[in-house]
């Protein structure tokens, strides 16, 4: 395939919803950055889909919830890449670690109010800030930012991941109007229950029973929902929270 110029950078790319958008970016000719806390074998493995497809990209480890690892290593990426620029980003990592709120024991360290917190709400601060200034200058980006039916509605035990997502939906919609202007859209993705590690403890059988459409997402579907608000058709699309929940209520 020929050498592209078009970067994307996905964080979390290395499993679940993160890697099904890196295989499909790869697929539409992007360079795509497949960012990864700790599990460098998973971001290889999304590397090598990517390449079997015939795209291309690199695994870029770097923790999102720390402002100087990502700091640092977006500034490293874009020095070794001279004139570069990252036109698309999908901030997706996110870990939960549910609990009912009067168990949130405060001695454990880091809280788990914060550390739920942390990798949503100031990962989307610290690795779309650096990115921003590229995107502004050439009147082109894309920002998805995956975040929950939690985030929207609430669900009890969820009071830490509810609040990380609703701060990013928030954040979108303030973003979206200042970058607009420039070509630069804002978006977010508000998954309901999708088939991946994170949900690998939860009762599926259980829980389809109040799902209207009576499963669980695949990860490619919310991957096949992000395409289209990073494509040129979804150009007027920006501010938005667009849910793929399969009727849940919201
Ligand atoms: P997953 O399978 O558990 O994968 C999580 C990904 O995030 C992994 O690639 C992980 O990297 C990465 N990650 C976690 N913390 C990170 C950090 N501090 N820095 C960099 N990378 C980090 O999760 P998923 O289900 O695909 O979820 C992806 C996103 O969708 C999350 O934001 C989640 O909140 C949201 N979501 C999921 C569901 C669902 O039902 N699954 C529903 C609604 C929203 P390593 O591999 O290195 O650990």
């Amino acid at each position: 395939m020929a050498k592209t110029n078009k970067y994307a950078l996905v964080t979390g790319g290395s499993r679940g919803i993160g890697r099904e958008i890196c295989l499909k970016l790869g697929g539409c000719g992007y360079h795509v950055l497949v960012n990864y806390k700790s599990n460098a074998a998973e971001a290889e493995k999304t590397l090598s889909g990517i390449r079997a497809a015939g795209g291309d990209g690199e695994a870029l480890q770097f923790d999102v919830a720390s402002g100087e690892e990502s700091t640092a290593a977006i500034a490293a990426w874009q020095k070794a890449h001279e004139g570069a620029c990252i036109e698309v980003v999908v901030n997706n990592a996110g870990i939960r670690d549910d609990v009912l709120m009067m168990w949130m024991e405060p001695q454990i360290s880091p809280p788990r109010c914060p550390r739920v917190i942390a990798p949503s709400l100031d990962g989307f601060y610290n690795v779309t800030r650096p990115l921003l200034k590229g995107m502004l200058v050439n009147r082109f980006g894309r920002i998805v930012n995956i975040v929950s039916l939690s985030g929207i509605k609430g669900l009890p035990g969820q009071a830490n991941y509810a609040a990380a997502k609703g701060g990013v939906i928030a954040a979108t919609k303030a973003l979206a109007q200042e970058v607009a202007k420039k070509g630069v859209t804002v978006n977010a993705i508000a998954p309901g229950f999708v088939r991946t590690d994170m949900t690998a403890d939860i009762d599926e059988a259980e829980l389809r029973k109040q799902i209207p459409a009576g499963r669980f997402c695949e990860p490619a579907e919310v991957a096949d929902l992000a395409m289209f608000l990073i494509s040129e058709q979804a150009s007027y699309i920006t501010g938005e929270v667009i849910s793929i929940n399969g009727g849940l209520y919201t």
